[in-house]
């Protein structure tokens, strides 16, 4: 049900400076090393917009894709100050957005605004990384499923091309925080989310689904067995190289 290759993605949200890229150096290393399984992933790392242009020139050739964190719900040029649109992340040339991170959504991002972000982000052919997750009520008020397919169905709509959209499922309560799902819950979780979007989208083949919340080279041991997922989204870890080149090795082990 997983597509056989995995992602490996790194969120590091407000952290680097450019002197950074080093971390990222470090970790592309890693994987031209790893003959064994340096084929199985694909590495992913969303630094602040600060750092995109650089990096994306370092690192063209390379095996790390960059992604922005965000962007903005609209296009082109315009009178927002401080923001930064779908068209001019892509002209950094990055080809991935994270987008509905619940820190943005927290920030006040509604399901509206990452619906416009979503299309737009698409429409400027960036893949969008997006993110989904429950709070800790909705989770004891057992409405997780509910909850997930609902901000699946206010952004995603019937024409967005699945091939350019991976799903983040990272529940609020995990990010951060050191507790993760049991494996049969977030396995459980999965399986009917991907079957739910087959059925509702009239897709032919498994949308790819990420786990994203406390990932790391402890936890990671946790999801090897879940075969229905197609990766990770690692935050706090992902910024140091260790920690990030630990996770994929634990993974592997
Ligand atoms: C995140 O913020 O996307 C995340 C998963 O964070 P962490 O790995 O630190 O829980």
């Amino acid at each position: 049900m997983a597509n056989s290759l995995r992602y490996f993605v790194g969120n590091w949200k407000m952290f680097g400076v450019p002197g950074s890229y080093k971390i990222l150096d470090k970790i592309n290393q890693f994987y031209h090393k790893d003959q064994k399984n340096k084929n199985k992933y694909k590495i992913i790392m969303a630094p602040p917009d600060t750092l995109i242009y650089d990096f994306s020139k370092r690192f063209k050739n390379k095996k790390i894709i960059i992604s922005s964190q965000n962007c903005y719900h609209q296009d082109l040029f315009g009178p927002y100050t401080g923001k930064v649109s779908p068209f001019m992340i892509k002209r950094l040339g990055v080809n991935y957005t994270l987008l509905g991170h619940s820190e943005c959504r927290s920030a006040g991002e509604t399901d509206e605004i990452i619906k416009k972000k979503f299309s737009l982000a698409l429409k400027n052919n960036l893949k969008v990384i997006y993110c989904i997750g429950e709070n800790k009520i909705q989770k004891r008020t057992k409405s997780t499923v509910k909850v997930l397919k609902k901000q699946i169905l206010k952004v995603i709509s019937k024409n967005n091309n699945f091939n350019n959209i991976i799903i983040a499922y990272e529940p609020i309560w995990s990010i951060g925080s050191g507790s993760i799902p049991s494996p049969s819950e977030l396995k459980k979780n999965i399986t009917i989310l991907k079957n739910f979007i087959v059925k509702k989208f009239r897709i032919k083949s498994h949308p790819k689904f990420l786990y994203g919340g406390s990932v790391d080279k402890n936890t990671i041991k946790h999801f090897k067995s879940i075969k229905e997922l197609d990766g990770f989204l690692v935050g706090g870890a992902s910024k140091s190289s260790k920690n990030f080149i630990d996770i994929i090795k634990n993974f592997y082990k």
